[in-house]
């Protein structure tokens, strides 16, 4: 049995350093598969990332219904069931951040595509494809994700990718460990803001196919830790190395 305890601290560790890396604001989410039971997942109720605490972390099945605790500590997200959609299309896919990570948006609203320019930043990959609610659920939607109808369109676009945007809206990013996910989401806002910068400055030269398979290939455990252990400082959490099993396709040696 794993320790429940603990994935709730991870969680509110994740949100507080999305948050304070500008990935998160008082909107955006982060998930975790149940490491016992594959068709659940946590996350916090509805409640903005800076503030919400381990007694607000429920549990979904992955068509989006509470499972508890019971009494809810109050309303879930309305976009839960991008969380659920995606793990239910991903068995390999354990943690999934959606943000508005507000550097990245621009690039789900003009044709200029997203990739990595910085090494620490190749695991977004080369090919990120939009999302567009439009396409499937009209012109006059909120653009918010609000069932899995909507939430299975959107994990069908993210294929067996790392990334995908959502137009005028944000985006989804998934991973192996609550701490790889966050990993890359932070990276990923960095490269969107680099990216800009850069496409100012005239043409750029981004990393080759060849560059970010090596550089997704060879990154360790210890890189993940060095950058999670740092975060933790910055947010006031305490650092708890990472010896627990997070779930499926979680493994010490390829995180
Ligand atoms: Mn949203």
């Amino acid at each position: 049995m794993a320790d429940l305890d603990a994935l709730r601290q991870e969680l509110v560790t994740a949100n507080r350093i999305l948050a304070k890396e500008n990935v998160l604001d008082s909107f955006g989410h982060i998930s975790c598969r149940h490491p016992d039971n594959p068709n659940h997942f946590f996350m916090s109720r509805a409640r903005a990332p800076e503030v919400l605490t381990e007694e607000d972390i429920m549990e979904f099945t992955l068509t989006g219904e509470v499972v508890g605790p019971t009494p809810a500590p109050g309303k879930p997200y309305s976009e839960r069931f991008i969380h659920g959609a995606i793990l239910e299309a991903r068995p390999d896919v354990v943690s999934v951040i959606h943000n508005h990570s507000p550097s990245v948006i621009p690039f789900s609203v003009t044709g200029r595509k997203m990739r990595p320019i910085m090494h620490m930043c190749a695991p977004i990959g080369n090919d990120i494809p939009t999302w567009d609610i439009r396409t499937k659920f009209g012109d006059a939607t909120n653009l918010l994700v609000t069932n899995m109808d909507m939430a299975r369109d959107l994990a069908k676009t993210l294929g067996g990718r790392r990334v995908s945007l959502m137009r005028g809206h944000g985006s989804v990013i998934v991973g192996k460990s609550v701490r790889e996910v966050v990993f890359n989401a932070n990276y990923m806002e960095k490269n969107a803001d680099m990216l800009i910068k850069a496409l100012g400055m005239g043409e750029v030269e981004y990393l080759s196919d060849g560059e970010v398979a090596t550089a997704d290939k060879g990154r360790a455990g210890f890189t993940l830790e060095r950058g999670w252990e740092n975060w933790c400082n910055k947010v006031g959490r305490p650092y708890i190395s990472q010896e627990w099993e997070m779930g499926p396709g979680f493994s010490k040696t390829d995180q």
